[in-house]
């Protein structure tokens, strides 16, 4: 069985967390908020490309599960 990867971005208050696996490649992420998701690039999330609000807003709408995000606990 294939290993399960996940790869994390971070900027200061939130990481994306994409399982590759897990995406069926429906382009909503890259088509809605091509700032930030570009396929095309290594990496290709840049966390510089939107606000983080945007961002998670953006993760929420990933159809398969394959974007989620952490908010970082400002203390
Ligand atoms: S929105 Fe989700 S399923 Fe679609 S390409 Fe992006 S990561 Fe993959």
């Amino acid at each position: 069985m294939e290993k399960d990867i996940t790869i994390k971005y971070s900027n200061d208050d939130v990481t994306v967390v994409w399982k590759p696996k897990m995406c069926i490649h429906s382009c909503v992420c890259w088509k809605e908020l091509g700032e930030v998701f570009k396929p095309q690039e290594k990496p290709w999330v840049k966390m510089d490309g939107a606000t983080s609000e945007r961002i998670m807003e953006q993760v929420d709408r990933c159809p398969s599960g394959a974007l989620s995000y952490i908010k970082k606990v400002k203390g």
